[in-house]
């Protein structure tokens, strides 16, 4: 039997944020295994939160699901227009998200993206984009009227502060998502305030577990589409708690994510089929879980200090 708390890293088949490694610790309690997994930036109070879902997950119960399954979006990175169409193909989803305004390219190249998408998606498909908060305020309002040629249900981050994104929300008619806008559990209720979205998007770590998630997003009053941060199966299961259990679930959710991890550490891993998520906990496999532990003085003083 491993014993609790349990440090592991795994490879990414994917650079994200950075990182070529997810790393994160594993707590184990009555109510089954918890991930906290807060990237490397983030200090102790914001830690703070990561560490309050874990524990959750450890030692509370979740709320009761609404729905036993739920819709998940294809990513598409920032690559050349036939891997982005093969790339949707393969998904199996009826929603794909379009990473747009890469460093290094072109305007051009991301119409030709957003159009190989729309083709693989077909009419009824559901095409969203991302930013990043890369676009300043006029390049977001042009360039969101080119592209939504292309049919947007929404853009995400188009630009990166809360009066840029309320700005190209005046001035065009493709709705607002914020996501680096929300990174802590009073951010959606400031997003709101500031009329800068039409559409949150949150993750259960920050926002402090799932029941505290579910209450910060019944206080913001925005439709809410749940995402992952790039965590195991065990982390990813609370995201899943989280959209199971919100009283309505209009988008597909950012929770398809395991792909871009090189291995898990349970036996069921909740990868999407036909994109869709079947809600449930998998549980932890301890031959999985070995061949990813570390020993990491670190993570676990992180974790302490996370919790004084
Ligand atoms: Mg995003």
């Amino acid at each position: 039997m491993t014993r609790s708390p349990v440090v592991f890293r795994i490879p990414m088949r994917t650079r994200f944020r950075g990182q070529t490694q997810r790393e994160g610790v594993l707590l184990h309690g009555p109510a089954g295994w918890g991930e906290f997994s807060p990237f490397p930036e983030y200090g102790p109070r914001e830690c703070a939160r990561w560490l309050a879902c874990a524990r959750e997950a450890a030692f509370e119960e979740w709320p009761e699901p609404v729905r036993d399954s739920v819709p998940v979006n294809a990513t598409v990175p920032a690559v050349d227009p036939a891997r982005a169409h093969d790339l949707v193909r393969r998904s199996g989803c009826g929603t794909a998200k379009v990473k747009v305004a890469e460093r290094g390219q072109s305007f051009d190249d991301d119409l030709a993206r957003v159009e190989a998408v729309r083709d693989a998606l077909g009419p009824a498909g559901r095409l969203r984009i991302d930013a990043n908060g890369a676009w300043d305020v006029d390049e977001a309002v042009r360039r969101l009227k080119w592209l939504d040629r292309f049919d947007l249900e929404y853009a995400e981050q188009p630009c990166a502060t809360l009066e840029e994104l309320a700005a190209v929300r005046r001035a065009c008619d493709v709705p607002i998502a914020a996501d680096e806008s929300i990174r802590r559990a009073e951010d959606p209720l400031r997003v709101r305030a500031a009329e800068a979205a039409d559409i949150a998007v949150v993750k259960v770590q920050p926002l402090g577990g799932v029941r505290n998630a579910l209450r910060v997003v019944e206080a913001c009053g925005l439709p809410a589409v749940v995402s992952s941060a790039v965590e195991t199966s065990v982390g990813l299961a609370a995201g899943l708690a989280l959209a199971a259990a919100l009283p309505s679930l209009p988008y597909a959710c950012g929770l398809g994510t395991m792909s871009l991890l090189s291995g898990d550490v349970v036996d069921d891993s909740l990868v999407p089929v036909d994109g869709r998520l079947t809600v449930r906990r998998p549980t932890v496999n301890f031959q999985h879980l070995s061949a990813f532990q570390i020993e990491s003085p670190q993570w676990l003083r992180r974790m302490q200090e996370a919790s004084l």
